[in-house]
């Protein structure tokens, strides 16, 4: 059975002022978790957002904003993620149900479509290639995370790390995507009898091929790499590729005791150092390193 009660509540005008607030912030909250789930959904990998990662958010959220979010209580705020409109399939009427159907198709394509390609370019890669280097996806993900961001225009706006949160959704998910493709080019890699080696992609982007100069300062925008040092110039992706390329070669002519942790796996020292951030927020480098 389900009751419902009504109070009658004569607040205070302090406790009026801080009823109001609480609304406002749970308000804010909401709206944010909405236009993160909206932001994800409009990205290519149409990813949906649910309840479980936003409430996974919101110890960082207080923490990061002890005066307002912080301050209120954790579980309505919860309740207040949880309020997302859902309709169970049971209810949908019939062209809710044709254009679920739609929809489903779609994706259906579009992931076999993704897949086609990642074996394609993966089968192009393992043939025309003895020895294959790639960043390591996991030191990667550890190096790259973005932290919180204080807005210094709206110090009162909700989540203020909400573009760090949104470049950490959007790794996540390229991320995923090329998790897929590297298990496939690994496959095929031992099938074929070729070598993968993945590195460490830690300052990849920011050395200089020519003179070993390493500095953020030699990226001065996303495409472009200028040596502070030496003055060399070229794609930063090119550089990039270039470097991961040499420290596989480095790493696959290493004594064996070094690399008892191959493919997939960093090595364990790299695991603990999480605290230099590469410079492309984002980006998938395009490019693999491939020796001929
Ligand atoms: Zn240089």
């Amino acid at each position: 059975m389900i009751r419902a009660y009504k109070f009658l509540m004569r607040p205070t005008a302090r406790q009026a002022a801080a009823l109001g607030e609480m609304l406002r912030d749970h308000c804010s909250l909401y709206n944010g978790a909405l236009e993160e789930r909206r932001d994800a959904y409009r990205h290519v990998s149409r990813t949906t957002v649910r309840y479980g990662l936003q409430s996974g958010q919101l110890k960082d959220i207080r923490a990061f904003d002890p005066e307002r979010q912080g301050r209120w209580s954790f579980s309505s705020q919860q309740q207040a993620l949880s309020r997302f409109p859902r309709r169970k399939a049971k209810d949908r009427t019939r062209n809710h149900q044709r254009a679920v159907e739609k929809v489903a198709a779609l994706h259906g394509k579009v992931r076999r479509q993704r897949l086609d390609h990642a074996h394609k370019t993966a089968l192009a890669l393992v043939r025309e290639h003895d020895f294959i280097a790639h960043e390591d996806l996991k030191i990667r993900n550890m190096t790259k995370a973005p932290g919180p961001k204080p807005d210094p225009e709206k110090p009162s706006s909700f989540l203020p790390n909400g573009a760090a949160a949104k470049a950490g959704l959007n790794r996540s998910i390229a991320d995923a995507g090329w998790g897929v493709f590297l298990a496939i080019l690994h496959a095929k890699a031992e099938s074929a009898g070729r070598e993968v080696m993945a590195v460490d992609p830690r300052n990849t982007s920011r050395r200089c091929p020519e003179c070993g100069h390493t500095a953020k300062e030699n990226r001065p925008t996303q495409e472009k790499f200028h040596c502070v040092s030496c003055g060399h110039q070229a794609h930063a992706d090119t550089v990039g590729a270039l470097n991961v390329l040499r420290a596989g070669l480095v790493r696959r002519n290493a004594p064996s005791a070094e690399r008892e942790t191959p493919h997939f796996k960093g090595g364990e020292e790299s695991r603990v150092r999480t605290t230099s951030s590469d410079s492309g927020h984002g980006r998938r480098r395009a490019t693999l390193s491939v020796a001929g």
